[in-house]
């Protein structure tokens, strides 16, 4: 007989009831330390005392109104997120696969109205993850999440990872735009260099294309800076952002600079939800607590601390770590034996992993991680890796 939940999860058998900062407890009081923050979401921990508030003062005045009317705290959000990023405007929606939608019609619609219906592809990458609507599985291309699902949507180009060249040779008279992760998440913790953002941006401002950075699951603080792509020095047209904006409450933000959004006017896009009051009230109270002068410093010197603790693990058990990977606190290890047995070894010492493309396991701590957990947590991995047999097992396929 089928689940009553549509079973497209393999879940671990494991249900929490509450969290605490960056601990999770079973029903039964088990405490588990959560180093994967429900996929880079709980930037802030679980149940961090000023989102718990600004949810429940929020939720006692007014919940939903539609975008047919004003929403003043969504209107705050925009206005601070337009202050502390590249970006002109702001469009908010409930999900990354849907900021993403947005980023990719606002990226056709440019195009559109410059004059050139005809641009309407998008570039993407081997080894990105947009999300799982049809048009985000045809732009992440992988062929795991395509098969089945009919025609692939049609508009996007992918490229080898890191080739400069195969990228030059796919731009066309169609192509709107290329899309990016500055830092992918899904497909194995691997790094955009700084350099190869620059080349975009220069290929996209020779070629009148958009650069569309996918910035859901390494924005928001994550890497040490607000967003990935800071780093670099370069800012894209349009950004898409979700996970860690909420903290745990589902919304994500489609953000873009006044010409890149030139052709979205009113009736273009919309959604019921997007933007809806107590999103936004979460959303502003995120914010308040990332932008507090010590976060991202200190999110740095977590990030630096395990770095060099992961470090000495790969050094420790290099039959079963080839490569520690990553950027911030979205770090990764590219692993011999299969990642599945790492996060399940792990799981039993009372420790929270994810999984990743090319068989890496993602380490993902809340931004809010102490150096006594940041400890706690390499401990409970050495002692789930020492579980593992001495000898080096057989490679796994990547
Ligand atoms: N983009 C990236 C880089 C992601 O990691 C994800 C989700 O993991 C998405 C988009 C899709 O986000 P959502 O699952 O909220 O639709």
């Amino acid at each position: 007989m089928i689940d009553a939940l549509l079973p497209v999860y393999a879940r671990a058998p494991l249900a929490f009831e509450r969290g605490k900062g960056v601990r999770l407890y079973t029903p039964e009081g088990e405490e588990y330390l959560d180093f994967g923050s429900g996929i880079a979401v709980n930037g802030l921990g679980h149940a961090h005392p000023a989102l718990v508030a600004a949810l429940h003062a929020q939720g006692e005045k007014l919940w939903h109104t539609s975008n047919l009317y004003r929403i003043p705290e969504g209107e705050r959000l925009a206005a601070r997120l337009v202050a502390a990023t590249f970006a002109d405007t702001v469009f908010f929606t409930n999900s990354g696969a849907e900021a993403i939608e947005c980023a990719i019609k606002m990226a056709r619609r440019y195009q559109y109205a410059k004059g050139r219906p005809e641009r309407f592809r998008i570039i993407t990458f081997e080894g990105a993850f947009h999300g799982r609507t049809l048009a985000t599985i045809a732009a992440g291309g992988q062929p795991k999440y395509l098969e089945g699902f009919g025609p692939k949507v049609d508009g996007f180009d992918q490229v080898p990872f890191a080739d400069h060249a195969a990228l030059k040779a796919a731009i066309g008279p169609e192509t709107a735009g290329i899309l990016i992760e500055p830092l992918q998440g899904e497909g194995g913790v691997r790094p955009v260099p700084a350099q190869c953002l620059k080349g975009l941006r220069e290929l996209c401002d020779e070629n009148d294309l958009l650069l569309i950075l996918d910035e859901v699951q390494c924005g928001m603080g994550r890497t040490g800076r607000l967003f990935a792509h800071e780093w670099s020095g370069v800012t894209p047209d349009i950004m898409a952002v979700a996970k860690a904006i909420g903290g745990g409450f589902p919304m994500g933000a489609c953000l873009a600079t006044e010409n890149a959004a030139s052709g979205m006017k009113p009736g273009t896009h919309g959604s019921t939800y997007g933007g809806n009051p107590l999103a936004m009230a979460v959303g502003n109270a995120v914010l308040d607590v990332i932008q507090t002068e010590q976060f991202l410093p200190r999110v740095r010197q977590a990030a630096a601390r395990l770095q060099q603790k992961l470090g000495g693990l790969a050094a420790a058990y290099p039959h079963l770590i080839e490569e520690v990977r990553g950027e911030g606190l979205l770090l990764g290890l590219k692993l011999r034996p299969p990642n599945t047995e790492v996060v399940a070894k792990a799981r039993d010492e009372r420790l929270l992993l994810v999984g990743a493309g090319d068989n890496v396991v993602r380490i993902l701590p809340p931004l809010i991680v102490s150096d006594a957990e940041i400890d706690e947590g390499i401990e409970r991995l050495s002692r789930a890796l020492a579980a593992f047999p001495a000898e080096a097992p057989a490679k796994v396929a990547s």
